[in-house]
């Protein structure tokens, strides 16, 4: 009698997702942010299979060849579906309070941005709100923020400081942030930004509060550990090259990775300033120059391109990604969420970015996944499906990528996996389980 040869037992897993339409992996061979060409590479598996084990992918391929290797208690059938990475929105201004309708109602009538602050509105509104919450009733208001964002597919987000103004109001921002990172499933990198615009109290005197922020605010916000990046917002009327130049400096040496909004409002140089300091990341860039974009390209500085902003400003004037992607500039997508763009969806990013800038659904996936990860240093963490990721996983229900950016305005998320554990299912129950981190 001939010896049966035994199947290999297969391993262990926490949850399965099999018969993907699509899985969209974005894996490369080559590490960091993708540019040109590689932008429209998903790395799709047909019949696509996943295996979690402890918040981490351990197996990925397809159908056949995962259910071979792998079995789990918890299956998902994703049949007729594309499964894809957790969205990271690299640009938010998450921590604030208060709310702007009037302002936007305003503007929609035709007022001008200086007709706004004029009338007391604008951005010193938020920041006197903002100074005046407490720690806690930040937490509430972000925590519902990131339920939004969580539903709607992001697993990583960027959170800005910058209305408080003041080192003791940047700190409490910053504290807010710190629990809202501890509290909620969404993973929040921190971010100061106290050199966003000039308070009121440095009216007219810029150089002074830049004072405060590299003698100051900076060493404070670093000793107690509450920041990963320093940004500047870097426009004419603002802050200058030299002022913005000078506070990342000071950050860089409390070990703080710098950012750039630039070239928002004009063509100032921004983008250039970020390439030159070696920053990870230059954001808006609506104005920047060809030789800003080669500057960029060659430093490696990720271009986070913000098209909802630009559609919330109303000037008709958007970021020129193809001219980026042409000359290697990696690019990432964000909301810019803040007071006065309030969206927290990056589906609808990615179909502005389609529809405005001309990017393909995939460029646009691309750069709301891998690219937008290495904007806020979690490259080698999320924002594809590979082994050894962290398992940041959503399950839309649409059978192919190009449904993103194709069909807009309304949620395509069925399933949103994160740690790896399922924290929304919308087939099951109309509310969102959230799950602290620490549970
Ligand atoms: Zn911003």
């Amino acid at each position: 009698m001939s010896k049966a040869v035994r199947p290999k037992a297969r391993e262990s897993a926490d949850i399965l997702i099999v018969n993907a339409k699509e899985l969209l992996t974005l894996a490369d061979a080559q590490a960091g942010p993708r540019t040109g060409k590689q932008m429209r590479e998903l790395g799709i598996i047909r019949d696509g299979a996943l295996a979690i084990r402890e918040g981490r992918i351990v197996g990925v391929g397809t159908t056949r060849e995962v259910s071979r290797l792998f079995r789990a208690g918890y299956v998902i059938n994703a049949q007729g579906k594309t499964v894809l990475p957790g969205f990271v929105d690299p640009h938010t201004h998450l921590v604030f309070a208060g709310s702007r309708e009037d302002e936007f109602q305003m503007r929609v009538e035709g007022a001008s941005i200086m007709e706004i602050s004029d009338s007391g509105g604008g951005i010193l509104t938020t920041v006197k709100e903002t100074r005046r919450a407490r720690v806690e009733a930040l937490v509430d208001l972000g925590l519902e923020r990131l339920d939004a964002m969580l539903t709607h597919g992001t697993t990583t987000a960027e959170a800005k400081s910058g209305y408080g103004l003041t080192t003791s109001d940047e700190l409490k921002i910053l504290e807010a942030t710190k629990r809202l990172n501890q509290l909620h499933s969404v993973n929040v990198v921190s971010t100061l930004m106290g050199v966003n615009v000039v308070p009121p109290e440095f009216s007219g005197n810029p150089d002074a509060y830049v004072d405060l922020v590299v003698g100051e605010m900076i060493p404070k916000v670093t000793a107690k550990g509450l920041a990963e990046f320093c940004d500047v917002s870097c426009e004419k009327g603002m802050f200058s090259l030299e002022q913005a130049k000078r506070v990342l400096v000071k950050g860089k040496a409390y070990g703080l990775k710098p950012k750039v909004h630039a070239d928002q409002t004009g063509r100032l140089g921004g983008a250039e300033v970020a390439a030159d300091i070696g920053a990870v990341s230059a954001e808006h860039l609506i104005f920047s120059s060809v030789q800003g974009m080669r500057a960029m390209a060659s430093k490696g500085v990720v271009a986070v391109l913000l098209p909802a902003v630009a559609f919330t400003l109303m000037t008709g004037k958007y970021a020129d990604a193809r001219s980026m992607i042409d000359n290697d500039v990696p690019v990432a997508l964000g909301t810019g969420f803040d007071a006065g763009c309030w969206v927290e969806n990056q589906q609808l990013v990615i179909a502005m970015a389609c529809r405005i800038m001309h990017m393909t659904p995939a460029e646009a996936i691309t750069a709301a996944t891998v690219n937008a990860a290495y904007a806020v240093n979690r490259g080698g963490e999320v924002g594809t499906l590979e082994v050894g990721k962290r398992a940041d996983v959503l399950v839309l229900g649409v059978p192919n990528h190009r449904f993103l950016g194709y069909r807009f305005g309304v949620n395509l998320v069925d399933k949103v996996i994160k740690n790896g554990r399922l924290v929304v299912d919308r087939e099951k129950q109309d509310e969102p389980i959230f799950m602290s981190k620490t549970e």
